[in-house]
């Protein structure tokens, strides 16, 4: 019995495990993932901070799913090393998983800046539903929260923040005024003050402003440094061709972890479900 192993339990890796079940009904299919929820729409966490939604409405696929397509599911285990020769996965406990065919569908993360404070608690990598937690909980004893960036999704964490009627500082340009948000361009953060909990931030011309909650949803990077010990070829993403293969003949990456050689890389949770769709007549036809 063949053994598949997917890294990552969201839109690609779900898609993918489908694709494959709907072939092949024999395969060992296990997900791995290193959250600890259920596949959930990671794009709609933002709804659930703003109180537009409730958490039960992010479902993705409940238990049912993974129990009528026999799929086994491994939630927090990070996978931290690749053994190809072996074809094992190693998680970050040194366990490890043995797989004939591999799918990476690991997404991005972001990526926190090297700055002195970063580790402390209140320091937010907006990622997805566990940081939405955090805030949600939070946000009631915050004071003054700043958020860095000026991407689509800083300045929404910023405008549903300010809407609250808490004092939001947004460390990048606005095109046009959010109330409750103040911008602040050209002075990024150099230093986060406070003991184990941030408390302040101080920016490049030392001002320094209080801050309960410093929030990062910005820069994203692919979750791919376990990749990059390995022979399978990377730029800032795995590459692939337009069968999810990378050059490794038993490895496919899939969604916003993986790149089409040559070609403008697309994001986002439409793209990641096309990707993993394909992989049922990649894998199962080999
Ligand atoms: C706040 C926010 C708002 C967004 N808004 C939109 C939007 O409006 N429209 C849109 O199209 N997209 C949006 N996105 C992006 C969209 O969610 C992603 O493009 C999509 O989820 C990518 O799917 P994916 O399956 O490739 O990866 P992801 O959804 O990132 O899933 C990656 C999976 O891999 C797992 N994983 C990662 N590394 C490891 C590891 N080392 N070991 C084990 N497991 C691992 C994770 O636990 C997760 O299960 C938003 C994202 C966020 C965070």
């Amino acid at each position: 019995m063949k053994k598949i192993v997917i890294i990552g339990n969201s839109a690609a890796g779900i898609s993918a495990a489908e694709s494959i079940r709907g072939i092949d009904k024999e395969a060992k299919i296990t997900m791995v993932s290193d959250e600890p929820y259920l596949a959930y729409q990671r794009y709609k966490v933002l709804d659930l901070l703003e109180g537009k939604i409730k958490e039960r409405d992010l479902n993705f696929r409940n238990q049912d799913f993974y129990n009528n397509n026999s799929i086994e599911l491994m939630l927090e285990r990070e996978v931290v090393e690749l053994n190809l020769n072996k074809k094992k996965a190693v998680f970050k406990d040194r366990d490890s998983i043995e797989f004939d065919e591999l799918v990476i569908a690991t997404g991005s993360k972001v990526k926190l800046p090297a700055l002195k404070g970063i580790q402390k608690e209140g320091v937010v990598a907006l990622n997805g539903l566990k940081e939405v937690k955090f805030l949600i909980e939070n946000l009631p004893i915050a004071h003054t929260v700043v958020v860095v960036g000026c991407g689509t999704t800083a300045i929404n964490v910023a405008r549903i923040i300010g809407a609250k009627k808490i004092e939001v500082k947004l460390l990048g340009a606005l095109n046009e005024p959010i109330e409750g948000v103040e911008a602040i361009i050209n002075n990024p953060i150099s230093e986060i003050l406070g003991d184990s909990e941030a408390k302040a931030v101080r920016l490049a011309n030392n001002k320094v402003i209080g801050a309960s909650l410093v929030i990062f949803p910005e820069p994203k990077q692919p979750s791919i440094d376990f990749v990059r010990e390995t022979e399978i070829k990377c730029g800032n993403f795995i590459f692939v061709d337009n069968q999810m293969r990378t050059n490794i003949p038993f490895v496919f990456a899939v969604g916003d972890c993986a790149e089409f050689s040559g070609q403008v890389k697309y994001c986002g949770w439409e793209s990641a479900l096309k990707h993993g769709s394909m992989l049922g007549g990649v894998i199962c036809q080999k």
